[in-house]
Parts: C-alpha cells; structure tokens; sequence
C-alpha cells in the first residue's frame, strides 16, 4: 500500500492540494511503490518560515524547564512509536530491522535526552570580569539532513535547535521520508505551538536551496554529501548565515602491530558494512602491518562471506539493499575502479548476490592490497566496499590514516591503550574509538577538512544554534 506522506505548517499537515508535483518513493528491496511526498516549491517554503518566524517571537522566550517540558513529551512519543518506526525505516532505506530498531529507532530518543539532561543541568548565563554572557537563540533554522540516518539526523538538529529556543523548518531527504508520518505525529502529541517546527519535502535545488537562501532563515544546518554542503555554504554566504556542516567520511580503522588482529578485523568487518556501508562513519579503510596483511584479508573476506544478505525485514538478516537503484550502480562504478586501478578483489565484486532476484543489493566487497592513492582509497563510497591497505610502520599508519580530505571518524586498536591514545590523538578527525569502545552519544561529533564545519551532538551541538551577548555591568 502506498502511503501520502504530507508537509507540515503551522502545527499541523497541510491540505494534499496545495502543491500538484509529487515525489514517488520505492522500497529498495522489493522495487515496489510505497509512497509519495510533496516536491515542495520556494512558494511553500516561504509558508513555512514565516510560520517559523511568527512562533520565534514567543518560542524563543520559553524558560528551560519549559522546554525541557515539550522535549520530553517529543522523545516519549517517538519511544512509543519505535516499531514502526524501525519498519518505516527498513521499508524505505533497507536498514535490517534488527539494527533499524537498534539504531534507527533507538537513538533519537537518545539524542532528545541528551539535550534534556543539558536544560535540566542549566545552559544559563556566565560571568566575566564585569560581563555577564548570554546564550541567545539564533533565530529560524533550515534544517537539511539525508536519508541514511533519515530520523537519527534530523533529532541531531532538532533536539539542540528547540532546546536553545529557536524555532524549525527542517527539509528531510526526499530519498528516504517516510518516516516524517511518525515524526508529524510525535510533533503534534507533544503540543508544541503552533510553528516552532514546519517540515517541507523536496528536491536540494528547489525546497533546500529555497530554504538557504530565505531572507528570514538565521541558520543552516546541513547534513550530507560534500557536495553539496560546498553548494549550501557558497548559497548561504550570500546573506551572512551561519552553516553547520555535517559532510562525508574515509575513515580509517589502524590495527597497530600488537593488537589483537581478530577482533580489530572482526568489529572493523561489521562497522564498515553497517547500514549496507552507508554511514557517515563507517571505517572504510582498514590499516594493517604489511607483514599480517594476508592474514588479515583471509580474516575479513571470512566475516564478509558469514554475513547474510537479504530481505531485511527478516529478522537473520545483516545486510540490506542499498537505497536506490542510483546507489547502487554509484557504488557498483567503484568497484569497477577499484579492479582497473589494480586492488585485488578479495570477495564481493558487481555481481548480484546469490539468491537475489530484485532489489538494489550490492555483495559485501573486499579490496586487499590498496594504493592509498587510489580512488576506492580516497572516495568516500557510501556502499558495503572495504579497503585493506599495508603499512610499514607506525608513522607510515599516520600518514595513510590522515592522507584523505576527509576526517570524520576513526579507530585505533592497540594491547596498549596508551599507545593506541598517543596514536589517536594525533590523527585529523573529529572522532576517534579506542579499541572498538561503544559510541557516545553525549560526546561531540563532526568533521575536520571536508568532512564538515562545526559540531553537533553535546554541548557543543547547542552553541551551534546559539548567539552570544556580552551585557557590560
Ligand atoms: P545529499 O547531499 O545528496 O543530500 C542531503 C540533503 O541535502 C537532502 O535533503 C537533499 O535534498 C539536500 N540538498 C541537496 N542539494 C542541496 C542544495 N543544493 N541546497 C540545499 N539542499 C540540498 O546527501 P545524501 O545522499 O542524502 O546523504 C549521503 C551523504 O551524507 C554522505 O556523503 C554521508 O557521508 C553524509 N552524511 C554525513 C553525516 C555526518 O554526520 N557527517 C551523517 C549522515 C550522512
């Protein structure tokens, strides 16, 4: 069954027929037709910020427990509906449901805490000589994400967005929207007034740019490719806006010689391939001693071959299609350069998977014996496509490891967590994980050279939608 998802203004969804142009929205697994949302025109979208501004004025006056209030009710509505959620999710972007329930649908919940616990510890004024500094909200934010993480990424923004007291209009990706239905619902349950978040679908070049370049837009933050995240910034310069960007990553997994190579491999296999590799932070680079880079191919091509590939409602299921049929063949062209650029092709490759007969799947690929040069080691690829690359020594590891434009995430596996901190430290990104240890969501997160401009997550996340006010006394 198809479904008509609508936009959002003013509180509430608008009328089916105010806009006539539609996008049409496929399963990735079984090519079928599962809905529609508006391709929302710069007419709509004007709608919508001036819906956002008129809320500004009294939204931007609430105290901290207030709105600490109406996060709560935001993030009990959306743990209620986590199941559907989770299947939203999986319908729409492929995520395995196991892990769409895990991830998908899990962390927002977590993010909306995160910024609940800020207001209820205080994210009030501060002294200076004789200043006193103030945290002001910024104004009217465009909130633009993707469609990888299409709930995950928009609570990253909105959570800090409502708790710094500025009101939204957020453009989801037009790949993966459907799960706006349960956000909407969520949004109106929680009794936010009317206007403090609008939603307009569409395309980047019409809705999104639209959105950037609106004269009563304070903000930007941007979730997406680097792309155009550069096209988003070089827009919003025009008038003056601040842009947070949250861009793509090559991040690099570092097995330093006494590490335990097994498991590095193993949690490296797994990170790399999560969400069929389309994560902002997958390792998609793993940095072995040359003289174990044969065992670790062998390690990784068996962990690649045990993963299951298929339905991914099906609860056995670890990897998914990719999103589109455009994804696919993106990612299968990689490939193609990886074999004509001279990597050795360990598993995987552009075939179809055995026993798939539709849907937009690529097998999990393995590239052994990487140039770190080339493209499949310097692209950032977004599909299940992992790269080993041998390295001599520790500084050569460095080199390799901080050798890409990108600097988003990392890991570094050590028997020596001393040695392993020393090395994490001195690589350019903006996350680095110890050993494989868990992800924190209360912990900054963003990028270094293209892989984006300021942080979301933490308090840092907050100052991005904040100004500050020195008051002489
Ligand atoms: P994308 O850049 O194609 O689209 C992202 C969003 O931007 C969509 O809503 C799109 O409609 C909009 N957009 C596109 N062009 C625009 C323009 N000119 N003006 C305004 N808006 C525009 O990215 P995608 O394919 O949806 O997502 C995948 C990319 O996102 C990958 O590169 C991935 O690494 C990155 N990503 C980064 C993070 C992070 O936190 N750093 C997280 C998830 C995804």
């Amino acid at each position: 069954m198809s479904k008509k998802i609508q936009w959002f203004v003013d509180g509430g969804w608008v009328a089916p027929d105010t806009t006539d142009q539609t996008i049409e929205i496929y399963n990735p697994t079984t090519e079928e037709l599962i809905g529609t949302v508006p391709a929302n025109t710069a007419e709509d979208v004007d709608r919508a910020v001036q819906s956002a501004k008129a809320a500004f004025r009294t939204w931007s006056q609430t105290t901290y427990p207030e709105r600490a209030t109406y996060l709560r009710k935001l993030r009990d509505g959306l743990a209620a509906r986590a199941e559907e959620i989770a299947s939203a999710i999986t319908a729409d972007v492929g995520t395995p449901l196991r892990i769409a329930t895990r991830i998908q649908a899990a962390l927002p919940v977590t993010d909306i805490e995160t910024y609940i616990e800020l207001l209820e510890a205080g994210i009030g004024d501060s002294r200076v000589g004789n200043s006193v500094v103030v945290a002001e909200p910024i104004g009217v934010v465009a909130a633009i994400t993707p469609w990888n993480y299409p709930l995950h990424q928009i609570t990253a923004k909105l959570a800090p967005a409502l708790a710094a007291g500025c009101t939204v209009v957020l453009k989801p990706s037009e790949v993966a929207p459907m799960v706006i239905e349960h956000l909407g619902e969520a949004l109106i349950e929680a009794g936010l007034p009317a206007g403090v978040v609008n939603i307009v679908h569409g395309y980047g070049s019409e809705a999104g740019e639209a959105l950037v370049t609106h004269h009563d837009v304070d903000a930007v933050s941007f979730t997406g490719s680097v792309a155009a995240g550069a096209r988003v910034a070089a827009l919003a310069a025009a008038s003056i806006k601040k842009v947070t960007l949250e861009l793509g990553g090559k991040s690099a997994n570092v097995v330093l010689a006494d590490a335990d190579l097994k498991t590095a491999v193993k949690v490296g296999v797994s990170n790399a391939f999560l969400n069929s590799g389309q994560t902002c932070i997958a390792w998609t680079r793993l940095l072995v001693p040359a003289n174990r880079h044969d065992e670790a191919v062998e390690l990784a091509v068996n962990v690649a071959e045990a993963m299951t590939v298929g339905d991914p409602a099906d609860p056995g299921t670890k990897l998914g299609p990719l999103v589109s049929a455009a994804q696919r063949d993106r990612v299968r062209a990689y490939i193609d350069k990886g074999i004509a650029e001279g990597a050795h092709l360990a598993t995987g490759g552009v075939t179809v998977p055995d026993g798939i007969d539709k849907g937009f799947f690529v097998a999990p690929t393995i590239f052994a014996n990487v140039d770190p040069d080339s493209t499949i080691a310097q692209e950032e690829i977004f599909g299940p496509v992992l790269s080993i690359l041998p390295y001599v020594d520790e500084e050569q590891a460095l080199e390799i490891a901080n050798g890409t434009n990108y600097g988003l995430h990392g890991c570094v596996w050590s028997a020596d967590p001393a040695r392993a901190e020393d090395f994490a430290r001195r690589m350019r990104t903006g996350q680095v994980d110890v050993n494989g240890a868990p992800h924190n969501p209360r912990a900054p997160f963003g990028g270094y050279k293209h892989s984006g401009v300021g942080r979301e997550f933490g308090r840092e996340g907050l100052l991005e939608f904040q100004e500050i006010k020195s008051i002489q006394l």
